[in-house]
């Protein structure tokens, strides 16, 4: 198709977007460990939920698990971002593995209030999403029957506690804000004295990502999120971006988009979730440069520049 007669698309690009600091800590992990003690590496579960940045990783020679058990004796063994219940670091002890926690620091923090807060006697209401490796990971760090999980304000009408006056409640860090604060609510509502140790546990990252594509939502016909379709974050924005009236659809890369989505679309919104990385929000906009004359602006809502520490001994690697 000839340039000059390429239909005009205003691009709307939110921003943050992609990777956080988590993420970005726990590929560097697995780079590092690949580097220091050579392929392969074993990773148990996605790194991060994102295929290309997995693939990325298997290409360096990371090999990718669900179990400890598919990991062979004597090599090293990185665990995900998402964090693990307590059994698993214990188990690879046990083996005389080697490994690296790449759980992102904020899920650990998440970790150490359940296991106060257990100690200090209390039952723990967690709010997520059932099934979740995160949820899972947090789940472990407790023992079985000490914490509850709800997931919407129907499941806090249905709760059955072991003494009202003794709750506290935690969060996944990758939840939705507006439906977290609900949630929030019919638990305050039900249970006036559950303790709350902060707001919630939503990370930076999260409400950043949200609070930026809520800003550029209402101003476009449509908004891409790039992401995978098992990654929380970039479900909730998805939702959020619905929730202000604009459809709203998640792909996993340009590949994906069907340019029948963009009949009437004068401007796109486009995001992507913290486990995706900007190479492919540009392989999108490449995308849609071939079939439109592309304006592109982007829309700072915050700047970040949070960045965590390497674990100790990879630093210095
Ligand atoms: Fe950590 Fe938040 Fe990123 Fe998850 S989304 S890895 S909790 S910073």
């Amino acid at each position: 198709m000839n340039d000059a007669v390429k239909p005009m698309i205003e691009l709307l690009i939110a921003a943050p977007r992609g990777f956080c600091a988590g993420v970005d800590r726990a590929i560097r992990i697995v780079e590092l460990a690949i580097e220091r003690y050579g392929a392969p590496v074993y990773v148990r579960h996605e790194i991060v939920h994102n295929k290309f940045v997995v693939d990325t990783l298997k290409a360096q020679g990371a090999i990718f698990v669900e179990e400890l058990d598919q990991v062979p004796d004597g090599v090293p063994v990185v665990f995900s971002a998402h964090g693990v219940p307590k059994a698993v670091p214990a188990k690879a002890v046990q083996r005389g593995l080697s490994y690296l926690d790449a759980t992102c620091p904020l899920v650990s923090k998440v970790h150490r209030q359940a296991e106060r807060l257990v100690a200090a006697g209390r039952h723990i209401i967690f709010i997520g999403h059932a099934g979740h490796p995160e949820v899972i990971g947090t789940f472990g760090q407790v023992p079985e029957g000490d914490m509850t999980l709800v997931e919407t304000v129907e499941d806090v009408a249905r709760l059955t506690v072991p003494d009202p006056d003794n709750l506290a409640f935690l969060t996944q860090t990758t939840l939705s804000v507006e439906d977290t604060a609900a949630v929030l609510d019919a638990l305050r509502a039900r249970f006036p004295t559950i303790v709350a140790p902060h707001a919630d546990d939503i990370c930076y990252a999260t409400t950043n990502r949200q609070t930026a594509v809520k800003a550029i939502a209402g101003s476009v016909d449509l908004v891409l999120v790039i992401g995978a379709p098992n990654s929380s974050n970039s479900l909730r924005l998805v939702e959020v971006a619905e929730r202000e009236g604009t459809p709203a659809r998640l792909i996993q890369r340009a590949a994906e988009l069907d340019f029948d989505w963009l009949a009437g679309v004068g401007s796109l919104g486009i995001t992507a979730g913290a486990s995706a990385p900007e190479i492919l929000v540009r392989e999108l906009v490449d995308r849609l440069a071939e079939r439109f004359d592309v304006v592109e602006r982007e829309v700072e809502t915050t700047r970040e520049s949070i960045a965590f520490k390497l674990p100790r001994g990879l630093e210095a690697a």
